[in-house]
């Protein structure tokens, strides 16, 4: 049966993204780090019965990435929609504090965790699934104006390159791959000053992700739709 895939689900975007898919009917495979914990998706799953699998996953761990799709055959799911939505960011970075740990902690979770879910999931993806990849406009090369975050920005360009060669390699199954910037949201990580909610913020993005096209496979988008620069 098709589901769509959110991983990062337990708070945050990734749980919003779960609220608003799970209220329009949709089937949800939610993962995260510590399902145990994960109180509101283990409410919802109670709340939508047969409509919500929680599943444990940690990025980029290989074994995890290997458990959760060995998980996801033995279910007999297929995806029809994959939101990389886990993400993770370095605060307080400025130059001459930027230490390695940083970079990998947010290359890790950022880019090499979606990248290699991806690839490990491609069986398991509908014949013409949407692969929508969270980025960021800081990882925008080109809207670069400051040094600000580092660790992350590098990490969401190294993303924005991953969404690339995915939405290459994946063309010929008619998959569309796209990096998405929610925008600035009120999250853990947007903090409090953000001028978005995390609702209308995924109610956005799923009215970007419902009228994506062939068209826009390896774009880059705004959650308003609008193009980003690379
Ligand atoms: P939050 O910090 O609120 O939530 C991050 C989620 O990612 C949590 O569920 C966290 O799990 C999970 N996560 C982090 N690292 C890993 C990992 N290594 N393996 C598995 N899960 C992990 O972030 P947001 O909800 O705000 O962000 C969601 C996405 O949107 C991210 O990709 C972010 O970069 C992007 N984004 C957000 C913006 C904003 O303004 N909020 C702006 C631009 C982009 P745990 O609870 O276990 O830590």
């Amino acid at each position: 049966m098709t589901h769509v895939l959110v991983t990062g689900a337990n708070r945050g975007l990734g749980l919003e993204f779960v609220r608003q898919l799970l209220a329009r009917g949709e089937r949800v495979v939610a993962t995260c780090r510590q399902p145990g914990r994960a109180l509101p998706l283990n409410r919802l799953a109670g709340e939508h019965p047969g409509h919500l699998v929680v599943l444990p996953l940690t990025l980029p761990e290989p074994r995890s990435i290997a458990e959760l799709a060995r998980e996801l055959e033995a279910l007999d799911l297929r995806i029809g929609l994959l939101i990389n939505n886990a993400g993770a960011t370095v605060n307080g970075e400025r130059l001459g504090t930027i230490a390695l740990e940083g970079l990998h902690h947010a290359f890790d979770a950022n880019a090499a965790g979606p990248l290699l879910l991806t690839q490990a999931l491609a069986q398991r993806l509908e014949p013409s699934a949407r692969i929508v990849n969270l980025s960021s406009s800081l990882g925008s090369i080109a809207g670069t104006r400051a040094l600000y975050t580092p660790s992350y920005a590098i990490s969401k360009a190294a993303l924005n390159m991953a969404s690339k060669l995915l939405s290459v390699a994946l063309a010929d199954r008619g998959a569309i791959v796209v990096a998405l910037s929610p925008g600035w949201v009120r999250t853990d990580m947007g903090g409090a000053g953000a001028p978005l909610g995390a609702d209308e913020s995924v109610a956005a993005m799923l009215r970007v992700i419902d009228g994506l096209k062939p068209s826009d496979n390896g774009r880059f988008l705004a959650q308003t739709g609008a193009a980003i620069d690379w």
